[in-house]
């Protein structure tokens, strides 16, 4: 029997939508790439914006065909959209099995026993030997929640208070996908950085350890972490990130607005002064880290102020890369019982601010024409600097293979290079990384 999984939305969704997969797959099923050829459908909903849950709301609505071409055929919808709504969902589909809420995912196999049990589901369907994930990159889950109340976000109301991973489960979790051939694993959170836990050390275990400890696992050659706050982001973690090798220079903070009044309507209980001195701090500790961001444009009271302010602080950040979002109004947040704009303001606001990070953007990726990474392939021909920069290669390397490579060309998203210099294999042979 096969699934096919549409996710919608954030790394955290992919990360479930990756856990549910192993679920299904330890339950005998396995994953094609055509809804067509498959018996479950899982569709891994967003609700951050508007957009994201109405593009899976119509998506669930043609499912109803695709069910009707064969019976036993089964519809799961998983996330924050089916926590927010599950009732309607149930109400307006009932062409969908089961809904199981983004506060529910850690249950899943359990929950989907009862949908996969063979009685109900069509005799003729038939099972398979569970493949094994074979990602080069790997996400890993190491806390669920958020303890915030940013006003504009539903995040909070839909994933619930934060709870941590035991460390143990995290380091058994990096040492699987390792096992399944990751090279690089990014941990994943909400606040990624707020993650403690009671520890052997006479503390609690915090993430400047967790850090260092994921780094240690034999075969880890490079982590990431997503989405760090700025309030978490301490001396101790820019030390660990300066000092541990497998910790690549690279990070996403979201700064969501360059304005102060702003800021403090949000509840981001930081200040443009704050993230840009944190941002100094970083650059001397990993002078050639690469930042990104999140913005909201049109947040309810942004003024022409309050937004030539973001757009100077994009400046003067000198952004890598960044999401420019326009501000959507989520039933239920505080932000959405305050004025808000037209729309026609919040899209003239975010083709602005989206030519300027484009254009800057653009400025950095040209200026490393010529220069030499490391690229870890992904897929095909194509792989990731370690300040996670895409690029395009030419040249002898294979999934799975670190390669120095020369920088030739910058497009508008993805750079292009050719292989430079010897090629370094990674293998593990009795869990040693061996090279050749
Ligand atoms: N926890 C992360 C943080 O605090 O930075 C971000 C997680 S959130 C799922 C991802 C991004 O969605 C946020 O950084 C924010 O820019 C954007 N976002 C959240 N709520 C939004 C809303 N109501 N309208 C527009 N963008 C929103
Ligand atoms: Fe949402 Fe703020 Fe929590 Fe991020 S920190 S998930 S933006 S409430």
């Amino acid at each position: 029997m096969k699934y096919y999984l549409r996710t919608y939305g954030c790394q955290m969704n992919v990360a479930d939508s990756d856990e549910m997969g192993r679920h299904l797959q330890a339950r005998g099923l396995t994953p094609t790439e055509d809804p067509e050829e498959a018996s479950v459908l899982l569709v891994n909903t967003c609700t951050v914006r508007q957009h994201a849950e109405d593009r899976a709301f119509s998506e669930i609505g043609r499912l109803k065909k695709w069910k009707a071409r064969q019976p036993g055929r089964k519809v799961v919808i998983t996330g924050c959209a089916a926590e927010r709504t599950k009732e309607y969902l149930e109400n307006r589909f009932p062409h969908v099995d089961l809904v199981v809420g983004a506060k529910s995912i850690e249950d899943f196999g359990r929950i989907v026993d009862g949908l996969l049990d063979r009685r109900s589901t069509d005799e003729d369907l038939e099972y398979a030997i569970p493949t094994s994930d074979d990602k080069v990159s790997a996400f890993v889950t190491i806390m669920r929640g958020c303890n915030y109340s940013c006003t504009y976000c539903i995040v909070p109301y839909v994933r619930g208070r934060e709870s941590y991973h035991p460390i143990e489960q995290v380091l058994a979790e990096v040492r699987d996908r390792v096992s399944e051939g990751a090279r690089e694993i990014t941990l994943l959170g909400q606040t990624v950085n707020s993650y403690h836990r009671d520890g052997s050390k006479g503390r609690d275990t915090d993430f400047a350890d967790l850090l260092q400890e994921a780094s240690a696992v034999d075969g880890v050659e490079r982590v990431r972490f997503i989405s760090p706050h700025p309030y978490y982001m301490t001396d101790r973690v820019i030390d660990a990130m300066a000092t541990t090798p497998q910790v690549c220079e690279s990070l996403h903070l979201p700064v969501q607005s360059g304005s102060n009044p702003i800021l403090k309507k949000m509840l981001r209980n930081y200040t443009r002064e704050h993230y840009l001195a944190l941002l100094e701090k970083l650059r001397a500790a990993m002078p050639g880290i690469a930042i990104s961001t999140d913005v909201i444009v049109g947040f309810p009271g942004e003024s022409d102020a309050d937004f030539r302010e973001t757009l100077a602080l994009i400046r003067e950040a000198r952004f890598d890369w960044g999401f420019i979002f326009k501000y959507s109004t989520r039933e239920g947040t505080p932000a959405a019982a305050w004025e808000s704009f037209p729309q026609e303001r919040i899209e003239e606001r975010h083709q602005e601010c989206l030519a300027l990070l484009d254009c800057l953007a653009f400025d950095k990726r040209q200026a490393l024409v010529g220069t030499d990474h490391d690229v870890l392939i992904e897929s095909g021909n194509f792989g990731r600097t370690r300040t996670n920069y895409k690029v395009q290669v030419e040249g002898d390397a294979a999934s799975g293979d670190t390669v120095k490579v020369r920088i030739t060309d910058a497009q508008r998203v993805t750079l292009s290079g050719h292989v430079h210099g010897s090629r370094q294999t990674s293998g593990y042979m009795d869990g040693h990384v061996i090279r050749n």
